[in-house]
């Protein structure tokens, strides 16, 4: 099935082919539809097999229309996979006016508060810097429609799991949960269950 049957807005669609991305791959084809729909998935998926396009396409289709407000986030475990996450973003979100942030530990905080301040649709973030935003009140996670949990797996075996716990605590209870883990083990069924 080719990119342009997943009926994303024009602006994607060039991004992709300037990308040169021609086939989606077997986590595309199964996760565009369905999180195009709003609804929920557990992706089980590893680095590599374009599971960061499977989650960021449907979410900025939905974010190109709509308010300049933090309406996504995606939770990773570490900055550097939050770098790569959001330099996706940027290639796929190229010309549709979408903006966004990273968020993460190690750095200074004021270009962050500065960012979030500004304005973003979407932000890209490590748990625990996401939580001093948030209890600082310059993070407000009340309008967020989307969240993606990559690498749940990592994160828990980091021991995230009590800061995602509180993230989550966080957002509407209507919004899209997106779940992506290398494996599916109990403890990911379980976080996956509860939410
Ligand atoms: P990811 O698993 O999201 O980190 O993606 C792995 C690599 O595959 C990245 O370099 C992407 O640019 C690339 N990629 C993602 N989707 C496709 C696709 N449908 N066709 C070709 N390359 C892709």
């Amino acid at each position: 099935m080719p990119f342009n049957k997943f009926q994303l807005a024009d602006p994607l669609l060039a991004n992709i082919k300037r990308l040169k991305y021609e086939i989606p791959t077997p986590i595309q084809t199964a996760a565009i539809p369905v999180v195009m729909q709003g609804r929920d998935v557990i992706g089980l998926a590893q680095t590599g097999t374009g599971k960061t396009a499977a989650f960021m396409l449907p979410i900025l289709n939905k974010l190109m229309t709509g308010s300049r407000n933090l309406r996504a986030l995606v939770v990773c475990p570490t900055r550097e996979w939050a770098d790569q996450i959001y330099a996706n973003a940027q290639e796929y979100g190229r010309g549709t006016g979408i903006h966004a942030t990273t968020i993460y530990g190690g750095v200074g905080l004021r270009p962050q508060v500065e960012a979030l301040r500004r304005g973003v649709h979407l932000v890209v973030a490590c748990p625990g810097r996401l939580l001093d935003h948030i209890e600082a009140k310059s993070a407000i996670l009340n309008q967020v429609e989307y969240v993606v949990l990559d690498e749940a797996d990592r994160m828990l075996d980091i021991g995230f799991l009590p800061d995602l716990q509180r993230i989550l605590s966080y957002l509407p209870k209507q919004r899209t949960t997106l779940l992506f883990s290398a494996t599916f083990s109990p403890e990911i069924k379980r976080l996956a269950g509860s939410y």
